[in-house]
């Protein structure tokens, strides 16, 4: 689905990790904004740090990309006119354009040794100045480079910034001016020849036609630096579009991989039960709005909504009870079969049942069990606590409930005459388990409550959940016999 606006943006993730949260808003808006403009999203991996970046990483990144069903139209995987997508299986693009730099005066070798740097960087500090490099190689002739190869130094290139201010527009943070002392001949390549970030990501725009770098506020004082670049190489830059960041709720602390864990993964909450259409919408509302209301949007309606006029300019606050509302909220809008497809497997997983086992009784099965558990699923995984009784026996039973419910002197005499009554049931269907119960209890004087409750924690181990009749014809007879001889016989100091 290549578009034809001319639109080209791209998610450039470090493959360093698990896709976080943070980063997949930076995909997702994105993808809706070359969605929404008919251009073309990329995916590109900036791997320049190799002791960090893993193959098993980047794999993690794509699925979580197309889990969530952001899937791009060129880049990793996928190729394009572009290949490689990978910056590691790029050097000689940046070894031609560091030339160019280096050629045209632009950018310069820095031998300085480390303990030079050091003594610039104590006396920036005691003159109070941002600057700390002081230019010392700028305007190095080549017989003392020459020399000082020779004597064996190493050397880095540096870019070489005009001291002088610079201005530079975001698409969402607006007018940004840099000092001129806020700026420095940057390091582009390292002493090893390694190019760095931010060469490669600006070389990397240029060639691949980028027309819009939408990415973290992180990002925004390298802003300055890839403008530079751009004008040193004679070339328009992209506009760029700085997201303000997700903060942790409780103390307006960044979210951060390192102290939130979990919270952060976009691979935990396909794990934990989240279904992608809510994780998009909860991500789409970090950060942008369509007015002051609308929380719920499908797909559609985001790519044809999405503006980043609408993305906000304050850091927005990561609100985890906000996606559990979202995601309860798709499941209920599921329909059953949907949903029994999307709870399968967590139940399997459980180790509660095969899907190879699946007949279509035993699917009808499952679909009512389904049904039976209502709006009560918040995530897919809380299928698990709340129907393990269907797929298991030897369950335990619930302390709190034995005590309140079955410490009644009534409680033995009650399970064996409901035992008694369901025992000659002929269909076992909800209707008529009803009408038996209920004839036991008016005809004995027992309050209904007195009967369901310690009945429902014979057959479920707890003392809530579903409708109790639909449990029993769901748990058909011999289940339900079976379970009322185990309470009895635990009631009675057995097992
Ligand atoms: N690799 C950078 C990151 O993961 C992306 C920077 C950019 O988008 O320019 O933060």
């Amino acid at each position: 689905m290549m578009g034809d606006s001319g639109v080209r943006v791209r998610f450039a993730p470090s493959p360093t990790g698990f896709l976080h949260i943070g980063s997949a808003r930076t995909a997702l808006f994105n993808w809706l904004f070359a969605r929404h403009h008919g251009g073309t999203f990329i995916l590109r991996i900036d791997d320049t740090d190799e002791q960090r970046s893993t193959e098993e990483s980047m794999r993690e990144i794509y699925d979580s990309l197309k889990w969530l069903g952001l899937e791009w139209d060129e880049g990793e995987t996928m190729g394009g006119p572009h290949s490689p997508y990978v910056q590691s299986e790029r050097r000689e693009i940046y070894e031609k354009y560091v030339r160019q730099l280096l050629d045209s005066g632009n950018a310069y070798r820095c031998y300085c040794t480390p303990e030079e740097l050091a003594a610039m960087r104590e006396q920036a500090r005691a003159e109070k100045r941002d600057r700390t490099y002081t230019g010392k190689c700028r305007n190095l002739a080549p017989a003392d480079c020459q020399r000082m190869e020779a004597e064996g130094r190493k050397s880095v290139v540096r870019l070489k910034v005009p001291l002088e201010p610079i201005a530079v527009q975001d698409l969402i943070l607006g007018d940004i001016r840099v000092e001129a002392d806020a700026l420095q001949d940057e390091v582009i390549v390292k002493s090893n020849g390694s190019p760095l970030y931010n060469l490669t990501s600006t070389v990397d725009d240029l060639v691949m036609g980028i027309t819009h770098v939408i990415r973290g506020a992180d990002h925004v004082n390298n802003m300055p630096k890839q403008v530079l670049i751009c004008r040193a190489l004679g070339m328009q830059p992209p506009q760029f579009a700085h997201v303000p960041l997700v903060l942790n709720s409780a103390k307006g602390e960044k979210l951060s991989k390192r102290r939130h864990g979990d919270l952060v993964s976009v691979g935990k909450y396909r794990q934990g039960g989240y279904l992608p259409e809510a994780v998009i919408n909860f991500l789409v509302r970090l950060g942008w709005s369509y007015d002051d209301k609308t929380e719920i949007f499908s797909i559609d309606e985001l790519i044809e909504k999405f503006d980043l006029g609408r993305v906000g300019k304050t850091n927005s606050v990561f609100d985890i009870q906000k996606l559990q509302w979202l995601n309860g909220h798709y499941i209920m809008n599921m329909d059953i079969a949907a949903r029994t497809d999307a709870v399968i497997p967590f139940i399997e997983q459980e180790g509660l049942l095969l899907k190879t086992d699946l007949t279509p009784a035993r699917r009808a099965w499952l679909e009512k069990i389904v049904e039976s558990v209502g709006d009560r699923l918040t995530t897919l995984t809380d299928i698990i606590p709340q129907t393990s009784y269907f797929f298991i026996d030897d369950f335990e039973y619930d302390s709190k409930a034995v005590k309140k419910w079955w410490k009644k002197d009534s409680v033995l005499e009650i399970l064996g005459g409901l035992r008694n009554v369901m025992a000659p049931l002929k269909t076992f269907n909800v209707d008529e388990v009803e009408s038996a119960i209920w004839g036991y209890t008016d005809t004995n004087g027992v309050k209904r409550v007195q009967a369901m409750q310690p009945m429902r924690i014979a057959l479920t181990g707890v003392s809530f959940g579903p409708g109790l009749f639909d449990i029993i014809e769901l748990l058909g007879r011999e289940k339900v016999m079976q379970r009322l001889d185990r309470a009895i016989s635990h009631v009675n100091g057995g097992a």
